[in-house]
């Protein structure tokens, strides 16, 4: 069972900012910032260190979306990218995801 996965097939509500064949988009349900989304391939990957170099693609992907889901909610003066890393890296979720944080001076450098 994954959160995530349920989530994409929309067994678990949640709110969609964007989705297409390759990715889904949704607001964070412990929102950090103004702007807090989630972006999660479909498919599952468990974290970073579970890509391949097959998934070159979706990654490029995935950021040419956030660039574009950024620029539409209003977030010229900046934003931030954060994908968490298995144990030490404070990840939650085993399924792969980046959150982006924006609406607000963001600090550095995090907890
Ligand atoms: P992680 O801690 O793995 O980097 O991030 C997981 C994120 O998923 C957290 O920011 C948490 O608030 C969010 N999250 C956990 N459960 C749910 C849920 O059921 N719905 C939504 N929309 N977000 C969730």
């Amino acid at each position: 069972m994954c959160l995530f996965c349920d989530i994409i097939k929309g067994e678990i509500p949640s709110s969609k900012v964007y989705e297409d064949d390759f990715i889904y988009c949704f607001k964070d349900i412990d929102p950090q910032a103004p702007v807090h989304f989630l972006v999660v391939p479909k498919a599952h990957i468990g974290s970073i260190d579970e890509l391949k170099p097959e998934h070159k693609e979706l990654i490029g992907h995935i950021f040419l979306t956030i660039q574009k889901l950024a620029a539409e909610m209003g977030l010229e003066n900046g934003y931030r990218v954060v994908a968490n890393t298995k144990e030490d890296g404070g990840q939650s979720v085993d399924h792969l995801h980046f959150h982006v944080l924006g609406g607000r001076s963001l600090t550095w450098p995090p907890g």
